[in-house]
């Protein structure tokens, strides 16, 4: 299989039932007040970007206005607004924004996933639906091996999923399992034995980049980094 048969399947996946709920139940009658008039999506986040990307990135999962509306990772919320704006400024967006499907946004060298791909309540998913939504994970990371140089966790439990993923991949991790930190790096060797770089950065949440905990030039910075 390929990346795009990979990204259709993921986005009928129904298996985890409070989040389909969800999903949809914010798609049909919780929408935000200033997109009541716009289609939503309502499905799991497929991932978007270069399908012979060498660097993914790994975020935490959809917003439910956000990417649970325009069915684009990052796409629609205050967090991809900074997530693009910094990709675009490293050179791996066409674009600067990235507003819905047909905007014309595209991405160059890298892929974005999630760590679970349905919008959750409080953003906050269980761990029972990280574990589940793990397959995609891995299945996404092990489509990119054979040319991935680096993957770029934001946040801890991008980083966390990760790491158990690319476990289970078969892949040689430190011992003991590597703490999350931004600008964190550790290498990682895949099945087929090259390596590969685990680079964390802060989550572009609002929480962060409003508070200054993560500025636009951490954020480059990290992103610069990952083409040494
Ligand atoms: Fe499927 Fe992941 Fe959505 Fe759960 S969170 S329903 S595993 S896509």
């Amino acid at each position: 299989g390929d990346v795009a048969e990979l990204q259709a399947r993921v986005s009928v996946c129904r298996a985890c039932p409070r989040l389909v709920r969800w999903r949809e139940d914010v798609a049909v009658s919780g929408r935000r007040a200033s997109f009541a008039d716009q289609p939503y999506w309502g499905r799991p986040g497929p991932s978007f970007g270069d399908p012979d990307a060498d660097v993914l990135l790994v975020g935490l999962a959809p917003a439910a206005n956000g990417t649970n509306r325009t069915g684009r990772m990052f796409t629609g919320d205050a967090s991809g607004d900074v997530l693009y704006a910094a990709l675009h400024r490293t050179g791996y967006a066409a674009l600067p924004t990235s507003v819905a499907a047909g905007d014309g946004q595209a991405l160059t060298g890298i892929r974005i996933v999630a760590a679970v791909r349905c919008a959750p309540p409080e953003n906050r998913p269980t761990p029972r639906e990280r574990a589940t939504c793990a397959a995609w994970l891995e299945r996404d990371l092990e489509l990119s091996a054979p040319r991935l140089r680096a993957v770029l966790c934001l946040g801890a439990i991008g980083w966390d999923a990760t790491l158990a993923a690319v476990r289970s991949l078969g892949w040689d991790v430190p011992r003991p399992k590597p703490r999350f930190g931004h600008a964190r790096e550790v290498a990682l060797t895949t099945a087929d034995g090259h390596g590969v770089r685990l680079v964390g950065c802060y989550h572009v949440s609002p929480h962060n980049t409003y508070t200054g905990r993560l500025t636009p030039d951490m954020l480059d910075d990290v992103l610069r980094s990952l083409r040494r």
